[in-house]
């Protein structure tokens, strides 16, 4: 590292992950440069950038996006004037109190921690536009959009470590740096870039078994959202997980999440026709898409190849390359429908500041980045992966009218429903452990394992289910056979083609 000038950091990609890297590492005095393949936003505010703004690089663009807390709490205190940006566009915190079912409403004491729980949630066009705007504003920042980059250059120091020195554009130019960064996103094309230069990575993946459909609305003018009322505006049947994602002036977004092995479901649900007549069965949505209510101002996005995938850049504690950090999805994919992959690519971004602080020793900070994320972020990794193989088998069994779970997956769903689903609606406390671990604000299972927990989920189930009616939550919609028969959907046929298959 010289001692007379700063760092110059190169940046592959300027989504999320490349952003908020050059958000952390701006007020380092580095000289960074992002290189995006895709055009600027558009001018204008965010309802011109949501409808104009062409991201081929980011097609999750125009999909429902939300910051969980642990993101919303790093932007207020490290980028207070960024998250004052980002609410002047029209961002808007979800509070906890909003959330709260309905059997703790009347008795909700607030606690100071409550503040630091919401999320903020927005199109993702608007969050963008306004991090980017943000980031440009530092002298040290540099985006050049309409490149793409073509290739790593990399060579072998004199221990003959491998050691990034930058990129090559698709014209052939190179643009250098001291740090090169990924922030590619989830097709970034490192890995074969690091194995023809004869560098080793590992990596672990699996599908997330769902496809995401996503559709997006304006309330009319002088309408206001419909109030939480005893039908959440999300939930999970089995055979589709829904969810209402308010966004930014006077938008908002539904998304439907169906699982891998229910065919003739997705075919059809891309079908705006489908899509509505869904929401109309579902009680928690049907006032969202009520059209005295609001208006969809987009066609159903759908999205598949959604995986869960953990890259290691320094396996066995060897660093693939030296001065060079994978940010974001490049390194860490997670299942959408967790929310958290923005969240990730925050606290990498941070993480990598932090340690390039700490040492100037190229194998240190490559180790030192790779322990941090394992540290901070696997956890929630592996306990998102064992909830979506969990997901994956019961959406298949779920095809099958005959299916009789064996007694041990009975009992599982007797503690989840009738203990810890119980427990939650009627202790504030529990309520909010289990929302702090949602938010990655703690970590994911500790709340479950606590003694004192353990005694409220027991006591709970020893209560049985008469006394404990009023504490369940509303039946979030259909069954699957209904649902099929009014859509007019073959409820067979997946099964069908499954058993044709084994
Ligand atoms: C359907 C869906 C819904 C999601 N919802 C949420 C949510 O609610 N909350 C949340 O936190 N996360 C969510 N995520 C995850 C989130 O979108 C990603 O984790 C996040 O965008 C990762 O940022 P990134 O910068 O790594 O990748 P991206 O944001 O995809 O950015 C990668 C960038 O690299 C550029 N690029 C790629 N290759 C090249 C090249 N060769 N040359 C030049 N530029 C290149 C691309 O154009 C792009 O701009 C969702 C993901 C999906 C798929």
């Amino acid at each position: 590292m010289s001692e007379t000038r700063p760092e110059s950091v190169v940046v592959l990609g300027a989504g999320v992950a490349g952003l908020c890297t050059a958000l952390a590492l701006a007020p380092t005095g580095r000289s960074i440069t992002l290189l995006e393949r895709d055009a600027p936003p558009p001018d204008g505010g965010a309802d011109a950038v949501f409808e104009h703004w062409q991201r081929r690089g980011a097609s999750q663009l125009r999909h429902s996006h939300a910051f969980l807390a642990r993101l919303r709490k790093l932007i207020a205190s490290e980028h207070p004037a960024l998250l004052a940006a980002l609410q002047e566009a029209g961002a808007r915190d979800l509070r906890f109190a909003d959330g709260l079912p309905d059997p703790l409403k009347a008795g909700y004491v607030p606690l100071p921690e409550d503040e630091e729980m919401a999320i903020l949630v927005s199109r993702r066009t608007t969050l963008e536009m306004v991090i980017r705007r943000y980031v440009e504003q530092s002298p040290n920042v540099m985006i050049r959009s309409e490149v793409f980059v073509s290739g790593l250059l990399c060579e072998r120091d004199a221990a003959g470590h491998l050691v990034a020195r930058g990129y090559r554009l698709q014209d052939g130019e190179a643009v250098c740096g001291d740090l090169v960064v990924d922030a590619g996103g989830r097709s970034s094309p490192m890995i074969d870039w690091l194995t023809e230069a004869g560098g080793s990575v590992t990596e672990t993946a699996e599908d997330c078994a769902i496809l995401y459909y996503t559709r997006f609305y304006q309330l009319l003018p002088g309408q206001v959202e419909p109030p939480r009322g005893r039908h959440a505006p999300n939930g999970d049947l089995g055979y589709l997980k829904f969810g209402v994602f308010p966004a930014d002036n006077g938008t908002f977004s539904i998304t439907m999440a169906v699982p891998e092995v229910e065919e003739a479901l997705r075919a059809a649900v891309v079908r705006p026709e489908i899509f509505e007549a869904i929401c109309g069965r579902l009680p928690g949505l049907a006032p969202w898409t009520d059209t005295a209510k609001a208006a969809p101002v987009s066609k159903v996005y759908a999205m598949g190849d959604l995986k869960s995938r953990w890259r290691e850049m320094v396996p066995a504690g060897e660093p693939a390359a030296l001065n060079l950090f994978c940010v974001g999805d490049s390194l860490v994919r997670t299942n959408p429908l967790y929310g958290r992959g923005c969240s990730f690519a925050a606290i990498e971004a941070h993480a990598l500041r932090d340690i390039l602080a700490e040492t100037a020793d190229p194998t240190g900070r490559a180790r030192a980045y790779s322990a941090r994320a394992r540290a901070t972020l696997e956890p929630f990794y592996l306990d998102m992966c064992t909830q979506d193989r969990a997901a994956a088998r019961r959406a298949a069994h779920g095809l099958d009218p005959d299916y009789r779970p064996p007694w041990r997956a009975r009992l599982m769903r007797r503690f989840i429903e009738d203990g810890v689903g119980v427990a939650v609606r009627q202790d504030a406390d529990l309520f909010r452990a289990a929302m702090r671990a949602f938010h990655m604000l703690d970590p994911p299972r500790a709340w479950l394992g606590r003694p004192a927990t353990l005694i409220k989920i027991f006591g709970a189930m020893a209560r049985g289910r008469k006394a404990n009616a009023h504490l369940y939550p509303e039946k979030p919609g259909p069954d699957r056979w209904e649902m099929f028969a009014a859509l007019g959907l073959p409820a067979g046929a997946d099964l069908a083609r499954l058993k044709a298959a084994a």
